[in-house]
């Protein structure tokens, strides 16, 4: 890459690449070089460089619960500077194809409801319901997908939003109607719905650490999701990984420049 790399997070420290389930970044482990392994907390922590970056790669498991663990535990004992989540999830907004990538904007966690005592999807104390991405990493992430996509998977888009995030796999047309619909209705364009990200974003804005999302289209989140999820994940989910994180990396680095 021509232009210089950008410094992420505090000087020196490793960039850590998060994903929900194994598939999603199955092969990355792979190419780590000086790969190491520590368990901690039931996961496996792998540190080693990629792409010349120093890394820690992790999985998270299902659900925000266990992302917001994962998260907290890259931060606090593992030292990360940064956190890049890949990984798969439901269409919301119909002009998405299977196979396109969601650099998300921002999340929200679309099954937090403390209402009446505040509005739907407000998370009390933040007096927010949205949470933002890095703006310069998510730009960053978001060229290295469409660097990649352009390459190998060359139908496929990339699309910037607002992505939600709830503890239920979403499968069903009519369940996903309502969803899109009752996130209008409050103002919120949703293009996706996966299960850990606005958990995640959550630590890092707790943690005032950058955080930037890739998501590819699984699913529509409808009566065929569950199928559809499966053969994605297993087939072409870490191959996006493996593509976006070989164009991504180079231009992050970790370590002072
Ligand atoms: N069959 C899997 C469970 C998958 S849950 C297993 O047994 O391990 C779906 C995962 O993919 C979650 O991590 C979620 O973030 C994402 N995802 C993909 N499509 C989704 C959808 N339609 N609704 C919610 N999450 C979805």
């Amino acid at each position: 890459m021509s232009e210089r790399a950008i410094q992420f997070g505090p000087a020196g420290r490793p960039l850590a690449i998060l994903s929900a389930l194994v598939d999603e970044q199955r092969g990355l482990i792979d190419r780590l070089d000086g790969a190491r392994c520590i368990d901690h907390a039931g996961r496996h922590f792998w540190l080693g460089h990629l792409h010349g970056v120093p890394v820690v790669l992790t999985v998270s498991r299902i659900g925000k619960v266990s992302a917001a663990l994962t998260a907290a535990t890259l931060i606090e004992r593992f030292g990360v500077g940064a956190v890049v989540f890949t990984g798969v999830a439901g269409a919301i907004d119909p002009m998405l194809q299977r196979g396109d990538v969601v650099v998300a904007h921002d999340f929200l966690q679309h099954d937090l409801d403390v209402s009446p005592l505040f509005p739907r999807y407000e998370l009390p104390s933040y007096g927010r319901s949205r949470l933002d991405c890095d703006v310069q990493l998510s730009a960053l992430l978001a060229r290295a997908a469409e660097q990649a996509l352009a390459r190998d998977f060359a139908s496929a888009r990339v699309h910037r939003g607002l992505v939600v995030s709830g503890d239920r796999f979403v499968s069903g047309a009519q369940e996903v109607r309502e969803l899109r619909e009752r996130l209008q209705q409050a103002g919120h364009r949703a293009l996706a719905v996966e299960m850990e990200g606005a958990a995640v974003a959550q630590v890092c804005a707790d943690h005032g650490l950058p955080y930037a999302a890739m998501r590819s289209i699984s699913d529509r989140a409808d009566d065929a999701a569950a199928q559809d999820f499966a053969s994605f994940v297993s087939q072409v989910a870490s191959r996006y990984a493996q593509a976006v994180m070989a164009h991504l990396l180079p231009s992050v680095a970790g370590r002072p420049s």
